[in-house]
């Protein structure tokens, strides 16, 4: 959606996009929709390869400019305090621009106050160590230190479904390393990435340390593949993974990818339990969360019951709209998105599946869907739906369970429900993810935890502590002697 019409900043926001301390008032032509039903809601920048240079340069100007560590603190102290006193604020914009109702939007608020409260402390995460040099005879008479230093300019590429809190995941850990960052949010949800830009600069952060560029991925690849960039921090699909791998050059890629995330349910689990957390995993943020429960595999003697538990459960959420306090699953991202998943599940149905309910849509709306007999290469059950849609699979073993489960190429969480202890250490000890839930499904995660996957999933970790080692390096200073 473009306009050539010249219109003001939306939600209040100073300006459609800020480079390098700036924020841009004119050419906002950019247009953002609610996906309820496509109506206007703001209007960005659509910033170019000018723009994302002036920004990269001016960040790392910024950089080589003296910030103690003390203030950078204190700022993102002052950023999580203020996060918080504009909460609806925040929570508004994040409901209005992308397909989070307004309770999972105030989720995310709180989040998104704790993980910069949480980098705010990560301070002690660049403390070096004093190097051995009598343990070398090439050291004798020497001394020296290592403390971690700055990276650089840190490009942050962000999707659209955790609009606040995942720029803050990147934005956090990289400034309270002593670094600069560029932003470039999804351009579906870009005004959560520049109103936190707002708060940031409230806070005290250097004007010139934060700028959020604004546009698709025309405006990503020029960030990623500008040479001032010195690590490209990329949360998002797979396929833009790829892109930007083989665009990016010699620089340190950081990426948080998709999920395919299975959940194991052995004939001795407590099946309320499950059922309930399987339904809040699957169909959360309408099943577009990287953590999402896709696959169900349920032993073969209670995956009857397992099943209409969860189908249960399912039918009794209230699809709706996103201000209603009472819906439980709103919109997807798109129009275009949900006919995707659609087109998915009718090609599953085709090769003869079951839906146990849902399968349907309206506008950009998709029905919560329960599915058991999916054909074992169709695009639901192998590829991540990002999308609410659940299967449920009957197993034979634990074994054949964990063979299933590994089977996929994500492996970014997983859960495990069983009363036994040893089984379930056992179980998790033999599943390919990067963190395994017991007695809950993969769709659990705190802020400070290294977050991400192995496999396609990504490469490094999320979580403030290890984006914070990621975003900086370790450099010595070495006294010669004689
Ligand atoms: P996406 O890959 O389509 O887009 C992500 C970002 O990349 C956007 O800002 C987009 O504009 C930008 N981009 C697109 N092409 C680019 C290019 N060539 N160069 C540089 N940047 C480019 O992802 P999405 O649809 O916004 O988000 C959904 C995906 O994100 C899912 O796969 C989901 O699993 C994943 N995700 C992962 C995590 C995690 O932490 N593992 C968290 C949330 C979402």
């Amino acid at each position: 959606m473009t306009t050539t019409a010249p219109v003001t900043a939306s939600f209040g926001l100073p300006g459609g996009a800020l480079v390098a301390g700036e924020w841009q008032t004119g050419g906002l032509t950019s247009g953002v929709a609610d996906p309820h039903d496509g109506t206007p809601v703001g209007w960005v920048a659509r910033n170019d390869a000018a723009d994302v240079d002036v920004a990269v340069r001016a960040a790392a100007r910024a950089v080589a400019e003296p910030w103690p560590l003390w203030q950078r603190r204190e700022a993102l102290e002052e950023a999580a305090r203020l996060v918080r006193d504009e909460a609806a604020w925040l929570a508004g914009i994040i409901s209005a621009e992308g397909s989070k109702t307004i309770a999972e939007a105030e989720q995310e608020v709180r989040r998104c106050a704790e993980t910069l409260r949480l980098s705010a402390a990560a301070g002690p995460v660049l403390r070096g160590e004093v190097l051995e040099f009598d343990d070398s005879d090439r050291g004798a008479g020497k001394r020296g230190w290592f403390v971690r230093a700055p990276i650089g300019v840190v490009a942050a590429i962000t999707p659209f479904n955790d609009p606040l809190n995942l720029v803050a995941h990147k934005v956090g850990p990289a400034l309270i390393a002593g670094n600069g960052v560029v932003v470039k949010p999804a351009d579906t949800t870009p005004h959560s990435a520049l109103a936190l830009a707002a708060i940031l600069l409230r806070a005290g952060v250097p004007a010139a340390r934060i700028s959020v560029v604004c546009g698709d991925g025309e405006t990503g690849h020029a960030l990623v593949t500008h040479p001032g960039v010195d690590v490209v921090s990329f949360t998002g699909g797979p396929a833009t993974a790829a892109r930007i791998a083989a665009a990016a050059g010699p620089k340190k890629l950081l990426m948080e990818l998709g999920g395919n995330n299975p959940v194991i349910v052995c004939g001795d689990a407590d099946l309320e339990k499950a059922a309930d957390a399987i339904v809040r995993g699957a169909f959360g943020c309408a099943g577009q969360n990287c953590l999402s429960v896709q696959r169900v595999y349920a032993d073969a003697a209670i995956h009857e019951e397992l099943l209409t538990r969860i189908t249960a459960g399912t039918r009794a959420l209230k699809v709706g709209p996103k201000t209603d306090r009472t819906t439980d699953v709103g919109p997807m991202i798109s129009e275009a998105e949900a006919a995707r998943v659609e087109a998915w599940v009718d090609a599953a149905l085709a090769g003869g599946a079951r839906a146990h309910t849902g399968a349907h849509r309206g506008g950009a709306y998709y029905h919560p869907t329960v599915l058991t007999d999916v054909p074992a290469d169709a695009d639901v059950l192998v590829r991540e739906v990002f999308g609410p849609v659940v299967t449920v699979i009957p197993v034979g073993s634990a074994d054949a369970a964990i063979a299933a489960a590994n089977s996929s190429e994500h492996a970014l969480q997983a859960g495990v429900f069983t009363g036994v202890l040893d089984d379930a250490l056992s179980i998790a000890d033999r599943l390919h993810a990067g963190a395994v839930v017991v007695n809950g499904t993969s769709d659990v995660r705190i802020d400070s935890m290294p977050f991400g996957g192995f496999k396609s999933s990504g490469i490094g970790r999320e979580g403030i502590r290890f984006a914070v080692e990621a975003m900086s390096e370790p450099k010595c200073t070495i006294i010669a002697g004689d």
